[in-house]
């Protein structure tokens, strides 16, 4: 495939897509390199919000990719968004998540606390004006405890990623919407969803790299959650056979393209 649709914005995946196992994927640093050559803005976009986009970076590096930064969109970067039109500036934010989460959250200028067990009962819980939950593997259940009951007193939370399972070599961990579940299981209360393929996290990139749908591509290993995102977002969709297969249901979103992986994408250079 070469850019004779003329994208300007790559909407990229990373597990399973660039790297897998946290192992680069060939091909997949010249890519991204012809992407540049041929003006189009590639965006990691990643529905992990553990990591900082500094890490992000820091990753992609040891995979010999280079970007920057404010290359790297998260699903942490779209929660605090959500917030942003919600709530004023300097609002008091409760998280359950990793550096991801408190680094957006603080970006975005509001007074953040880490969800902790010890605070069950204590009167400054009433002052939270927010919950954004993410993925933490050291939350405990009087943790979850705290934030249930803050999510029950204000009626919403943002989960900054639905995905139920993460996989990993022996199998799979829950996931944040695993999580998720418990916390709606107990309050009654369904989240707003940042994440793919919830659409909201594309328009969250289109608005702030400032590019039309049409000018945009996202191109991922999960039917279920990168084509899906594209599907519902009205977006042209790429599936990379790289990464995590998971055989395809009767109902699965269909890609516009498939391909074996993004080392054959953007070939032709002499289009642009
Ligand atoms: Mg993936």
């Amino acid at each position: 495939m070469n850019n004779e649709k003329r994208f300007r914005l790559a909407l990229l995946d990373l597990d399973g897509t660039l790297w897998r196992d946290g192992v680069v994927i060939p091909g997949a640093p010249a890519f991204v390199e012809r992407l540049r050559r041929q003006g189009v803005q590639p965006v990691f976009f990643t529905n992990n919000s553990s990591r900082t986009p500094d890490e992000v970076v820091a990753v992609l590096a040891k995979c010999a990719i280079q970007a920057a930064a404010n290359e790297v969109c998260t699903t942490a970067q779209a929660a605090a968004h959500v917030l942003q039109q919600r709530l004023y500036k300097g609002a008091s934010v409760m998280y359950v998540g990793r550096d991801g989460v408190r680094t957006a959250l603080l970006e975005a200028d509001f007074m953040v606390r880490r969800a902790q067990g010890d605070a069950l009962g204590e009167a400054w819980l009433q002052d939270v004006d927010a919950v954004v939950v993410g993925m933490d593997q050291r939350v405990t259940y009087l943790d979850l405890a705290v934030v249930a009951r803050v999510i029950a007193r204000l009626g919403w939370f943002v989960l900054t990623n639905p995905d139920v399972r993460l996989p990993v070599e022996d199998g799979f961990l829950p996931g944040n919407g695993a999580q998720g579940a418990l916390l709606s299981t107990a309050t009654g209360v369904s989240p707003i969803v940042t994440g793919k393929p919830d659409p909201s996290f594309i328009d969250f990139a289109l608005q702030r790299y400032q590019v039309s749908r049409e000018e945009t591509v996202i191109i991922g290993d999960n039917l279920y959650t990168d084509i899906l995102a594209g599907q519902q977002a009205s977006v042209h969709s790429i599936m990379v056979r790289s990464g995590v297969v998971f055989p395809p249901a009767d109902d699965a979103p269909i890609p516009d393209e498939t391909v074996d992986s993004v080392d054959v994408l953007f070939r032709n250079e002499a289009v642009n």
